[in-house]
């Protein structure tokens, strides 16, 4: 590998921590709407949930019914996943949120990496200086 080769196999340090900065940011958006959606389910289910409860209780039984209400945040939980799945897409399929010599994920490792200009998976300086 010559040199040429080496510095296109670099990542732009300023590049690197906008993409980490802008991850944690969706990170901290989805946990909010997270969040929220719990809030926003016991908000909707508590006012009614004696007539919830005693309307399913009569269907499928009280344990039933008892279940269902307990499963109040449950959509709150699906929203999780779906971001968890997303901003793993997402950072997977962004070059400066990966190593690009292994390929390996560097996204949670943005002051390791930026200190050391290396991937901490496989060693090889990554970074390119601050110009
Ligand atoms: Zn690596």
């Amino acid at each position: 590998m010559n040199l040429s080769e080496s510095q296109s196999t670099r990542l732009d340090v300023h590049a690197y921590v906008r993409e980490c900065d802008l991850y944690l940011r969706r990170v901290m958006a989805f946990a909010g709407v997270t969040i929220l959606t719990v809030i926003l389910c016991f908000a909707v289910v508590l006012p009614f949930r004696d007539q919830i409860r005693d309307s399913l209780a009569d269907r499928f039984g009280m344990p039933a019914a008892e279940l269902a209400i307990g499963l109040t945040p449950t959509p709150a939980l699906l929203v999780m996943f779906i971001g968890i799945l997303w901003l793993q897409r997402t950072a997977n399929r962004t070059p400066e949120l990966n190593c690009p010599m292994c390929e390996k994920s560097i996204v949670g490792m943005k002051h390791l990496v930026v200190a050391a200009k290396c991937c901490p998976h496989c060693g090889v300086r990554i970074l390119n200086d601050v110009e």
